[in-house]
């Protein structure tokens, strides 16, 4: 490491903090270009550009992380190029090959080497590569031209003092139509979910419980994470429906679920009024890994799983397999490690 970074690797939040370089590659006349890194953390684009109109765009987050043995990792990239190429197909925009995302992902964590967090600190370097529409154009139709960006900056450990459970409210508005933009990962969606997160946090929640646009019967999505449940013969339950934002991290625990603790999984409809069933439930995704739900308030009436003030075994277990398999703690499946050096 040649560069030092003076940062106090403990206080870290989920901050914007600019770093040394990021990768920028454009989209015109039906190709992208080679891509270059940049120092300038600001784009210039046309004041007509689709993604500032349109919602036309779309983004990714995931981690590099520093092993015991001070080598840098990837954790699946591949699933989140795959992830964006369905994004760009969705909202109509020319798809970056995953060797193309990869490699960007690679070229931006090594340029900012010094910013990769120690091992053991619980703190990572956090990717956000994104695709947005440019150039000049009025109507509501495809941009002619496109950015693909991937910038870094390092984050804390979600859990400060240790994993604690948290308590999420339903909330009365849907973050997606039933066959909307739900499974794709593009700025609208997250627009229209601030409002309902706003309302609450003002009630006292970390975030709230989105149920299916269609019948508001079934939990889909905890604020930007996806929902497990664990039920009382141990196994692994998800929602699952053409809403819902398909969730790296869900997917890789319903694997270790059934490879590493040997216990059944199944993707099917979560009944709010059947919380019952579940002893542990949890919100899952690359920024928490897990974040344990303690209660779910729903029409005035808190329902408590395991404990507002424990973290159940179960949940316990997913965490420590996962969370040790993407610092190289725990041996990964196969595929599943890139390694950056
Ligand atoms: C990104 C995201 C997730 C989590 O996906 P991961 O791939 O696990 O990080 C879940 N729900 C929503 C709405 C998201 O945007």
């Amino acid at each position: 490491m040649s560069k030092n970074v003076n940062i106090d690797w403990s206080k870290l939040g989920f901050s914007y903090m600019k770093t040394d370089l990021r990768y920028v590659s454009k989209w015109k006349d039906g190709q992208w270009d080679e891509g270059e890194l940049v120092e300038d953390n600001h784009l210039t684009i046309s004041e007509s550009s689709t993604a500032l109109h349109y919602g036309q765009q779309c983004f990714e987050g995931l981690k590099a992380y520093r092993t015991s043995e001070s080598a840098i990792q990837l954790f699946r990239p591949d699933e989140n190029a795959k992830r964006m190429q369905d994004s760009c197909r969705r909202v109509m925009m020319p798809e970056v090959s995953v060797e193309k995302f990869i490699d960007a992902c690679i070229q931006v964590v090594k340029a900012n080497e010094a910013y990769v967090p120690p091992y053991g600190t619980g703190a990572t370097l956090y990717l956000r590569p994104f695709v947005i529409g440019v150039g000049d154009n009025i109507g509501v139709k495809p941009a002619p031209e496109y950015i693909f960006c991937v910038f870094c900056l390092p984050v804390g450990p979600y859990f400060k003092g240790g994993m604690a459970p948290v308590n999420f409210t339903i909330s009365e508005y849907d973050r997606a139509a039933p066959y909307g933009t739900g499974a794709a990962k593009v700025g609208g969606n997250y627009a229209g979910s601030l409002y309902p997160h706003e309302l609450a946090v003002k009630k006292g929640f970390a975030d709230c419980i989105y149920l299916d646009p269609m019948t508001h019967t079934k939990i889909e999505e905890v604020g930007a994470a996806n929902f497990f449940g664990i039920t009382k013969d141990d196994k692994f339950i998800t929602p699952k429906s053409p809403s819902i934002l398909p969730s790296i991290t869900k997917y890789s625990l319903m694997y270790l679920a059934k490879e590493y603790l040997g216990m059944e999984v199944e993707e099917r409809d979560v009944l709010v009024n059947n919380l019952d069933e579940f002893k542990e439930a949890g919100a899952c995704g690359t920024a928490a890994v897990i974040t344990p739900i303690g209660g779910i308030e729903y029409k005035d009436n808190l329902h408590v799983f395991y404990s507002e003030a424990e973290v159940g075994p179960v949940t316990k277990k997913l965490y420590n397999t996962l969370y040790g398999i993407q610092f190289g703690d725990v041996e990964a499946p196969e595929g599943w490690i890139v390694k950056v050096k």
